[in-house]
């Protein structure tokens, strides 16, 4: 048999996955590195420790398929920023999407009606994460350093270019960088222009599906592959995780809450909002993958567990507490933006709060409004796709949060949708093999992906517990509204007086 490895690049680990050419899963590996966080503000990784691990992982998987590696193909991490000089010399680390320095650029833009076009032009919606505003902020900070760039890559591309010596894109991974066109799916020359930067800096852009070449024999020899493997170039996470788990048309939204979230769904057409509440990133000129990315998921429901709880209770000893209380947990709201929020709000400076105690709220109460609270927000990272595309069939969900019956449940209440559970867990690296499949074959046909998207349970809405949600939801986003106006003083005096940690 002959194989073919998907492998994702990660934010805080690199995953690959051995499957068989029949599309079998054989093997997998995680490896992790570091997040470089020096100064406030910072995320940045280092693309040579990014690329011994992929190496690693490369060569520990073709031992177990004897080398016979037909084809390798990748799911990336999005809006990761590198700098090239002379001879493709590293001049920065990567600079990650949860980087967010640029937010005075971004705060800035948004004044000036800039960060609008942008939106508008590009699909990208104005936050920090964006190389678009990345490029904006390195240009004020440090501008020998953006003079001296040659090539502004992401680190999909700089592991490819360390393995074939091509630097190419692909579309979901251009339209990250908030700076590819909509409508020409090309390098926006204005955008480029108000930047200061000419189309030769930035990667050729070319399908998910397109072989790359083949590994050039310095590393062929060191991995233990042979000449034929090919490597196919690969997509964005946020796409190839969204047809991993069968969403490939607007009839299902794919729903994903580990860490953070993130809701997705694929349109036939680019779609921008009014009120900027979603991303649209271009797949191809038929396919757009449309969502709201939420920094609080899962990430939340922890610091819940271990703060109103204490560090020694697990997630199901809270869930169990939280199912203790009704539906609506008596009136006590919870709005999660502990980390301030992308979608469905886009402020940075979003704080968490409890809205509504009384004296008889109680532990089970606070349990439960915290997971209420998360679910409402991912209602409103989806509002905006709801008003635009309509409502969908069901929502298929994935994610170390959504692991539990009463977690689930909770969704299909407040969503007032049928959640389907997706069994696969390595969707980005499945939907990576199946690009190398259609890259490698005759006729391809995404579709086939669907089959392997084995559905495990459906949980269907509960019309009392979607009536209490559906009024009270009302006032969370009420709330949600007036706490807005406080959210900059908030952060100023937080800034101000910062916490000291031990
Ligand atoms: P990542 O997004 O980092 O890949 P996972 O999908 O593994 O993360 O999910 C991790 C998150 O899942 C953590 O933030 C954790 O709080 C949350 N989590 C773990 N167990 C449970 C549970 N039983 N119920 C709800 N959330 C949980």
């Amino acid at each position: 048999m002959k194989y073919i490895i998907g492998i994702d690049i990660g934010t805080t680990a690199t995953k690959g996955v051995l499957y068989g050419e029949d599309g079998s899963k054989v093997a997998k590996l995680a490896i992790s590195y570091p997040l470089i966080q020096e100064e406030a503000g910072q995320a940045e990784e280092d693309p040579q420790l990014i690329f011994d691990a992929v190496q690693k992982m490369i060569y520990q998987l073709s031992q177990k398929a004897s080398g016979k590696i037909l084809a390798i193909s990748w799911s990336s991490q999005m809006h990761s920023l590198i700098g090239l000089g002379e001879n493709n010399k590293l001049l920065t680390n990567s600079i990650t999407w949860a980087d967010n320095r640029s937010s005075d650029v971004v705060q800035r833009a948004k004044k000036s009606g800039w960060a609008r076009m942008i939106y508008q032009q590009t699909g990208m919606p104005p936050h920090p994460m964006a190389p678009v505003y990345k490029l904006l902020w390195l240009k004020e900070e440090q501008p020998t350093l953006f003079a001296q760039v040659k090539k502004w890559i992401s680190i999909k591309e700089y592991i490819i270019w360390r393995l074939t010596g091509k630097i190419l894109t692909d579309t979901t991974m251009a339209a990250g960088s908030g700076m590819m066109n909509l409508k020409t799916l090309t390098w926006d020359e204005k955008i480029l222009a108000q930047i200061g930067l000419d189309q030769a800096q930035l990667p050729t852009i070319a399908d998910q599906q397109s072989t790359v070449g083949k590994i050039i024999p310095e590393y062929r020899a060191k991995l233990g592959l042979n000449d034929e493997t090919q490597i196919v170039l690969g997509a964005s996470d946020g796409y190839l995780s969204t047809i991993g788990v069968g969403v490939l048309d607007e009839k299902d939204f794919a729903l994903n809450v580990g860490t953070s979230g993130a809701v997705r769904v694929i349109a036939p057409k680019a779609i921008v909002d009014q009120k900027n509440r979603f991303f649209c990133y271009p797949v191809d000129a038929k396919h757009y993958l449309l969502g709201g990315p939420v920094n609080n998921g899962g990430i939340v429901f922890d610091w819940a567990r271990k703060t109103i709880f204490g560090p020694d209770e697990t997630a199901e000893d809270v869930l169990n507490v939280a199912q203790t209380a009704p539906a609506g947990s008596n009136g006590l709201l919870f709005h999660p933006y502990l980390g301030g929020e992308r979608a469905p709000i886009w402020n940075a400076q979003a704080r968490g709060s409890f809205v509504g105690l009384t004296r008889n709220h109680t532990k089970p109460q606070m349990a439960r409004s915290v997971l209420e609270g998360i679910v409402f927000n991912l209602l409103g990272a989806s509002q905006g796709l709801l008003d635009q595309v309509g409502q969908p069939q069901a929502l298929r969900v994935t994610g170390g949060f959504v692991q539990s019956d009463f977690v689930r449940q909770l969704i299909a209440d407040i969503f007032n949708l049928p959640v389907i559970v997706i069994k696969n867990e390595q969707c980005g690296t499945l939907a990576a093999m199946f690009l190398a499949k259609t890259a490698l074959e005759d006729k391809p046909d995404l579709e086939k992906i669907k089959k392997r998207t084995a559905e495990s349970q459906v949980y269907f809405p509960n019309p009392q517990n979607v009536a209490i949600y559906q009024e009270l939801i009302l006032v969370y986003r009420k709330i949600e509204h007036e706490l807005e106006a406080s959210y900059e003083d908030l952060a100023q005096f937080q800034d101000k007086h910062p916490q000291k940690f031990e």
